[in-house]
């Protein structure tokens, strides 16, 4: 194969994705053969257990460079995509999913776009697959980041992005634990644009983010780039703080003018039960940070590399 400049780079991270590996790389095929500039694919193994290594070791490409990361364990997909920024050298690169959710021709109008001398260019999808209930929760999630972590967070969401090298050198001169990597790119700056697509349904296999994966990044996002939650406690304190010596003041009142003061049990558990509450969830999220502290002390790897994998040179 022809050694030219890698123009555009694609990271796919896979976890068990055995139904999807053949159809992936045919699709990568076609859509490189019909592309008029040289391009690379990073697949990034995310501690797949199932055949999706076995396949995609087997298949040889022919118009495009193919290489393998090969992660210790699964590490999550945005860890998975950091890794794989490491290990790619196109002068644009992109995110890709190996689930062909999110049509490859996508990448010619992003490349388009940055030609035309954006640093970033994301695409959001216009569709919505999800339910009426994931609908919702992504609505909310999009406020939220909004209006307390990120204020240049799309209305329409994000999905796919393509970004140029001083963006992938920046993001490997900080690679965050804990954090989300779209997240991480929202917040450079730099000249950025946008376009609409429509994200297709999940043909083969079965979403790998589980609920128990989402509620994480949710938190890790919303703690990761804002300290609202932190400015919540405080905020409580004082509003607690201020109305408990109002009221220590109105009985003592009452005590000294009228001699009139009953003291009820109903009221104590008020307080009581109100009290642990606002210590409990305020503990909560100090724990939060302290953890995430403590994560990023301890300076364990957000990913660990096994292997990287010319996958052209294998079979020749
Ligand atoms: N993925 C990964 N590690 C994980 C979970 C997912 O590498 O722990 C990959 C997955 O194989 C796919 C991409 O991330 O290529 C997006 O995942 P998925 O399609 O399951 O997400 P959804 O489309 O439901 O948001
Ligand atoms: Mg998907």
């Amino acid at each position: 194969m022809e050694k030219n400049k890698i123009e555009i780079s694609i990271i796919i991270p896979f976890y068990n994705e055995e139904e999807n590996i053949n159809r992936l790389f045919i699709a990568l095929e076609m859509f490189f053969s019909n592309l008029n500039v040289f391009g690379e694919v990073v697949f990034v193994n995310d501690g797949s257990t199932d055949n999706s290594l076995f396949l995609l070791k087997k298949l040889k490409a022919n118009y495009f460079e193919s290489k393998l990361v090969n992660l210790s364990k699964n590490f999550g997909s945005h860890a998975a995509l950091r890794a794989g920024l490491l290990n790619c050298s196109g002068k644009y690169i992109c995110f890709m999913n190996a689930d062909l959710q999110d049509p490859l021709e996508l990448i010619i109008s992003l490349y388009n776009k940055c030609n035309e001398g954006n640093n970033i260019v994301w695409a959001y999808r216009n569709n919505s697959n999800n339910n009426f209930l994931e609908r919702k929760f992504s609505q909310l999630y999009s406020k939220m980041m909004k209006k307390y972590a990120i204020s240049n967070y799309p209305d329409k969401g994000y999905d796919i992005v393509m970004f140029t090298q001083n963006v992938q050198k920046l993001l490997n001169s900080n690679i965050e634990a804990n954090s989300s990597i779209h997240l991480q790119i929202l917040t450079l700056g730099f000249r950025h644009d946008s376009i609409g697509y429509e994200k297709q349904k999940r043909q083969e296999g079965k979403s790998k983010w589980t609920i128990s994966k989402k509620i994480k990044l949710f938190i890790d996002s919303f703690v990761s780039f804002s300290y609202f939650p932190i400015r919540i406690v405080s905020v409580l304190g004082i509003f607690f703080f201020v109305i408990g010596l109002i009221w220590t003041l109105y009985i003592v009142y009452l005590k000294i003018v009228y001699d009139d003061l009953m003291i009820g049990w109903p009221t104590l558990i008020s307080v009581l039960m109100l009290g642990f509450g606002i210590t409990n969830i305020s503990l909560g999220i100090i724990a939060e940070y302290l953890w995430r502290t403590l994560d990023s002390s301890r300076k364990r790897p957000v990913f660990i590399i096994d292997e990287v994998i010319n996958l052209n040179e294998i079979h020749e």
